[in-house]
Order: structure tokens, then sequence, then C-alpha cells
């Protein structure tokens, strides 16, 4: 599936030997829509897979609801043989669905950082961290934000993530910059 199972998904066809590689996405309203706490199908389009086998791949089966959604779509619109679903992971405490294959069973919920989400992670991360050290300290230089980081969630993405996520926070207007320091817009 977009987005999260795009590189697995490639990577499978390599060992796998397949050459048709499609892509679905499904997923939940973020938060900036809470109204509608929903898994939908974005771009619907219809292939026709009738005599074929399908492996539906995605990074996680976290609660599994994209994915069930995904799979009743394909089965009832694609209509293939039959659809299997590959994952690295399944958050087995927490998934209304076990993947047929998995690479790790996850027993206590965890947020996995992939190499292709680093950026996203980084900046939701930073977002997270100033939000709440914020609210006593405004003024931030980019070592400070590093080293918060690595004490907080244990991980050193590398300079230039931090860099690009703070940039990023800048021009999203989360953050303002002024010569070495970074001030929480408040
Ligand atoms: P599910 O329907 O399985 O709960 P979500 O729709 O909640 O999946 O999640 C959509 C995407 O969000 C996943 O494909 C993955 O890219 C990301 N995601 C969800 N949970 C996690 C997690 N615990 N760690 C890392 N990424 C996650």
């Amino acid at each position: 599936m977009a987005r999260g199972g795009y590189i697995p998904a490639r990577l499978l066809c390599d060992f796998l030997n397949v050459e048709n590689l499609l892509s679905i996405q499904s997923q939940h309203w973020t938060e900036a829509a809470k109204v509608a706490e929903k898994a939908l199908i974005k771009f619907k389009y219809n292939v026709d897979l009738s005599g074929m086998n399908a492996l539906l791949v995605d990074d996680i089966v976290d609660t599994g609801e994209s994915l069930i959604l995904a799979k009743n779509f394909i089965i009832g619109e694609w209509k293939p043989n039959d659809v299997k679903i590959a994952t690295l992971q399944w958050i087995s405490p927490v998934a209304k669905l076990k993947p047929d294959f998995y690479l790790i069973e996850v027993k206590e919920w965890y947020w996995f950082q992939y190499p292709w989400t680093r950026l996203e992670d980084t900046y939701q991360f930073i977002k997270r961290l100033l939000s709440e050290e914020g609210l006593s300290k405004r003024e931030w230089t980019l070592e400070e934000i590093i080293a918060k980081f690595k004490e907080l969630y244990g991980v050193d993405v590398g300079l230039n993530y931090f860099k690009d996520a703070a940039d990023l926070l800048v021009e999203n207007s989360f953050l303002i910059r002024s010569d070495n320091k970074y001030l929480i817009k408040s």
C-alpha cells in the first residue's frame, strides 16, 4: 500500500521475481479531521486481477483497519483469486488482523522508525518535544534541540535530518528563525 508499503513491496518484487506492482492508498483520517474516525480508499481505480493472486504489502499492521479496508476493496473490485497480506511488523495486541506473512510480532506498542519516513518522523517528534518543553523554554539552538531529541527518544537521525526538520518547522510557521536560534511561535 502507498505510502508505507511502497518500498517493502518494491523489494519483494525483486526478491520474489514479481513484475506487476500496483499501489493503493488506504488511510485513516488524520488528526485534522477527527470527525470521521474511518479508514478510506483514496484515488479509487479499477483493474481486473481475475485469475491472479495478490499480495498486499504494508509496513505495519497497527489497528489493521486500513489493511482490512484495502483487502475488502481489492477482493470486491479487483477480483483476484486470492489476497494475502505481508507486513514488516504486526502489533498483535491491538491489531484486528493477523498478516499472512510478517517479520516481527510486536507485543508492546511502539513507534517504528523506517528509513522512508525519517524526515516526517523527525519533524513530528521535534514538534512534540518543543510543544512540551517549550512551555518553559521558548528559545532553542539546533544543538539543544538535537540533544533533547536524543535524550527523549534515544535516536540520532543525523544532522541533515535535524536541520531539514527544523527548516520545515520554520516553513510551516511553528518556529521562527533568528540568527542561531529558533523561537517557538506563540
Ligand atoms: P492500521 O490501519 O494498521 O492501524 P494505520 O492506518 O493506523 O494502520 O496506519 C497507517 C500508517 O501509519 C502505517 O502504514 C504506518 O506507515 C504508520 N504507522 C501506524 N502505526 C505505526 C507505528 N506503530 N510505527 C510506525 N508507523 C506506524
